[in-house]
């Protein structure tokens, strides 16, 4: 582990009694499927849950800080975490820059009784689902193909030939859903949001009455 990326997550609370290790859940989906936006909702409006901080080797874009949407590190810090054994999935995304998820975290917030939330790409997905099989894996879908478009030109944020690489990652990523436990469609960001966390702590939500 590095010295910028603390294997404690920084809101972690103390743990007073024993309690029972909860299920990790891992989000994913095509790209600009709003996974971010998903997560930054139940950020806001559950506590509750703990939701994992990866660690990136690409650059902040603004307003990104460091430790609290990624841990932005080196290529160098990177390879060091590789060899720890230190991230429980590490994947190259968009054939661009490397994300990986810290393990102690998780293991942590698991033991502590706490949902826990990774937000990741299908093949870091893979990953936890062969390591931890118990994993719940929720698939974030469009509502349609065509949104799903709309949503990742509509963002503006990457160039033309970036846009054709990510459509063309989409379009695969898309033919994963039915390698996962229950597909969440993101029609509205909160209402997803909402069916996700009820889905992790059991809670009954719209489509999941108790
Ligand atoms: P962005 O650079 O737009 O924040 O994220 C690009 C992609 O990287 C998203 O699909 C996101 O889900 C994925 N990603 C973020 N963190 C991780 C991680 O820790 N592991 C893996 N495998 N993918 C991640």
């Amino acid at each position: 582990m590095t010295e910028s990326v603390p294997d404690t997550p920084p809101d972690d609370g103390p743990v007073t009694q024993p309690v029972a290790p909860t299920r990790l859940t891992v989000l994913a989906g095509p790209t600009a499927v709003g996974k971010g936006s998903v997560s930054a909702d139940i950020r806001a409006g559950h506590p509750e849950v703990w939701i994992s901080v990866s660690a990136t080797t690409r650059a902040p874009r603004p307003g990104e800080q460091h430790g609290v949407h990624y841990w932005f590190v080196s290529d160098r810090e990177f390879d060091r975490m590789v060899e720890d054994g230190a991230l429980l999935e590490w994947a190259v995304v968009h054939g661009a820059a490397r994300y990986g998820t810290p393990r102690a975290p998780v293991d942590r917030a698991l033991a502590a009784g706490r949902p826990a939330l990774l937000e990741i790409d299908l093949q870091g997905a893979r990953q936890v689902h062969a390591a931890m099989p118990d994993a719940l894996m929720v698939f974030l879908a469009p509502p349609t193909w065509e949104e799903l478009v709309r949503r990742l030109v509509g963002r503006g944020t990457e160039g033309e030939e970036e846009r054709e690489r990510r459509l063309a990652t989409a379009r695969l990523e898309l033919a994963a859903e039915e390698e996962f436990d229950v597909t969440v469609v993101n029609a509205e960001i909160h209402a997803a949001a909402e069916e996700l966390v009820a889905l992790m702590i059991g809670r009954p939500g719209p489509d999941h009455p108790a």
